[in-house]
């Protein structure tokens, strides 16, 4: 035995050697060190509190080194990237989507019926289209609420490691549903969520932490797609275990609620953050401000319903009752953002919805936000809600190198930031460039 152990020992010590002795031939970074980049644009908003003039972006591998405005700072032999036509933002981020949801325009096959044809490997192949469109719209990160199979884990892995180009993904695996839940119509529930009475949620919360997803999500009451009912489902017992249950694993939680009753119940329970919910009372949003709760209003999907719902697939005759949702769910947004409740940008993209993933911005400027608000709910906010806000949501020194340049003030107009995305670059790569006139 020990002589084996020694050979081993020794072939690894001489692999060790040899792989650590080679010159690296073949990496793109300079020898000994990592690739340094310097972006340059006319103005930055970095995160911070700060709007730089000149600014120079310096990145040492997938991380952001410094930020300056002083051209000397440049390292000798940088690689420059001169966006100084633009302004920069950090990398955005939407927290909540629904990417392995995705589907594409085939003509004549409703999208609710490709959801339920493809198969899992199918769907995580056609899922990279919509992930492309994320980042077009400048979107870096997403916190994804809600797959089947674990193709969000699968999904998120493949991005990690280089396989599948996509924003950074933190995922919830399959979302706790009561039984019978409508969660779409003509569709069987995910069988792997369902859960009734505390025990069976302290099970499926622990069996979402073991398959490896990032944090936990509950639908808490009904409504989605062309239903916007919002009758509670779980009841606050069911619901403080969740709660208890996920932070006890070092997980947050988010639950969706479209009525006012599951929103109230999810708060006092404890939620991080609370998805939809229209019609909240005083009392909510008081205990909302209290506890720092985060509220992700998603207003923008019921209008991407609107929009396409013959392509997805609805009855008709539902479109008064979303509208007046809409209503309802912006006046909530207004009256929690006057309250002082923290807000984190999330579209609910799903189908072919990808690439609108911002356009909530602008129901949070109609809301009674500024821009630079309403920027802070896609970086800074978000990044905290995500427990990475050292990491995410600003351009500063040991930060992912995320950075978005747009054409125009986004400060002044929020459109910009919405519609006028030319570049993006995710953890130091540039993923998206359409600063270059296309060339045939
Ligand atoms: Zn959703």
């Amino acid at each position: 035995m020990k002589s084996i152990r020694l050979r081993l020992l020794v072939c690894l010590v001489f692999i060790f050697l040899v792989v650590g002795g080679l010159p690296a031939v073949h990496s793109q970074e300079k020898p000994g060190g990592k690739r340094v980049q310097a972006v340059r644009f006319g103005k930055l908003w970095d995160g911070k509190g700060k709007l730089w003039s000149n600014a120079i972006v310096i990145i040492e591998g997938d991380r952001i080194k410094n930020v300056t405005s002083d051209a000397s700072a440049i390292p000798a032999g940088a690689e420059v990237l001169d966006l100084s036509k633009y302004t920069g933002l950090p990398g955005l981020i939407d927290v909540h989507t629904h990417l392995t949801m995705y589907t594409d325009e085939t003509p004549g096959e409703p999208m609710l019926k490709q959801i339920t044809n493809n198969s899992p490997a199918v769907e995580v192949f056609l899922a990279r289209k919509g992930a492309m469109r994320t980042l077009e719209a400048g979107v870096t990160t997403v916190r994804d609420l809600g797959a089947d199979q674990y193709m969000d884990i699968a999904m998120r892995d493949l991005i990690n490691h280089g396989e599948m180009i996509g924003p950074r993904m933190f995922v919830v695996g399959y979302g706790l549903y009561v039984t019978n839940t409508p969660y779409k119509p003509g569709l069987n529930p995910p069988a792997g969520g369902i859960a009734d009475g505390v025990p069976e949620v302290l099970r499926v919360v622990r069996q979402q932490i073991a398959a490896g997803v990032d944090l936990i999500k509950m639908y808490a009451s009904t409504g989605t797609d062309d239903d916007t009912t919002g009758f509670q489902t779980f009841s606050y017992d069911e619901i403080k275990a969740a709660v208890d249950a996920a932070h006890q694993f070092g997980k947050k939680i988010a639950i969706h609620s479209y009525g006012p009753d599951g929103a109230r119940d999810a708060v006092r329970a404890g939620t991080d953050s609370l998805e939809h919910a229209t019609d909240m009372d005083d009392a909510t949003i008081q205990e909302m401000v209290k506890r720092g709760t985060f509220y992700v209003p998603t207003i923008d999907h019921n209008r991407y319903y609107l929009d396409n719902w013959q392509k997805i697939g609805y009855a008709n005759g539902f479109q008064e009752k979303t509208k007046a949702f809409i209503e309802r769910n912006l006046e909530t947004a207004r009256k929690a953002h006057k309250a002082g409740v923290k807000f984190a940008m999330g579209s609910d993209a799903i189908y072919t919805m990808f690439g609108e993933n911002t356009r909530e911005l602008g129901w949070f400027v109609k809301a009674g936000m500024t821009p630079e608000q309403a920027l802070r709910t896609a970086t800074t906010n978000a990044a905290e809600l995500l427990g990475k806000e050292k990491e995410l949501g600003s351009a500063a020194p040991g930060y992912y190198a995320d950075l978005v340049a747009v054409e125009g003030d986004p400060l002044a107009d929020i459109d910009v930031a919405i519609y006028k995305v030319k570049w993006v670059m995710k953890g130091g790569a540039v993923v998206v460039d359409k600063t270059k006139v296309a060339v045939r």
